[in-house]
């Protein structure tokens, strides 16, 4: 009984991602849905990729937290449209927060939606806001026993940026391991090692998302 309930809760909120999809692209809006564990780095490599993409391209953010509004304050800062949820204390966001917060944004002024979601590597991986591609990142001082400890998000994820290489020296990440791991759940995974810090291969991924922009656009 209780697998039924979860799996109604699931397929409702799969309904309202489908919606907000539908609008997505009917106004040519891609989507990314941003997830790793708190302090991976995902609010530094969302203003990182603000500031090599917005003369090219207009951006939005919504960020997700279970309070505050720190991170769309530094959203704000860079000059784009920022939208904080607040779950007040649930640990992901899904599809119903992200139609409210839609509110909130011109659609018709939007080439590439940012979704910052909640700092957690479990449920966010289960529930879909209206994205093209969930994106995750995995900081080198997290361990490289992640994918086996947390497969669901590496199995939903198109993009692994594997941040903080910086580190590398200082914290004993196994990469292969990593990469291994990661591969192994999920052969289609695209990944990345970059330092949101350094920028150092954040080049490739501002080309992949360049690409995945360009072909969503409208004509
Ligand atoms: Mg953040
Ligand atoms: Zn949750």
């Amino acid at each position: 009984m209780k697998i039924q309930v979860v799996k109604n809760v699931l397929d409702a909120n799969d309904r309202i991602a489908q919606e907000n999809r539908a609008l997505f692209d009917a106004k040519g809006i891609y989507v990314i849905n941003l997830m790793s564990a708190p302090g991976a780095g995902k609010t530094t490599l969302v203003e990182k990729t603000i500031l090599a993409l917005k003369d090219d391209y207009r951006i939005a953010v919504i960020e997700g937290d279970i309070q505050d509004t720190y991170d769309a304050d530094r959203v704000a800062a860079l000059g784009i449209p920022a939208v904080q949820i607040n779950t007040g204390g649930g640990c992901h966001l899904d599809g119903n927060m992200i139609r409210e917060a839609l509110s909130g944004l011109d659609l018709d002024a939007i080439d590439l939606l940012i979704v910052e979601n909640v700092g957690n590597l479990v449920c966010p991986a289960e529930f879909k806001v209206g994205e093209n591609a969930k994106v995750m990142l995995l900081s080198t001082p997290e361990g490289a026993d992640k994918p086996a400890k947390y497969p669901l998000m590496f199995q939903e994820s198109t993009v692994l940026l594997i941040n903080k290489i910086d580190l590398m020296p200082y914290v004993d990440f196994d990469r292969d391991k990593a990469l291994r791991d990661a591969r192994a759940i999920n052969q289609d995974l695209t990944i990345f090692e970059v330092s949101c810090r350094t920028g150092d291969g954040l080049g490739q991924w501002f080309a992949w998302l360049r690409g995945r922009i360009e072909a969503h656009k409208r004509p």
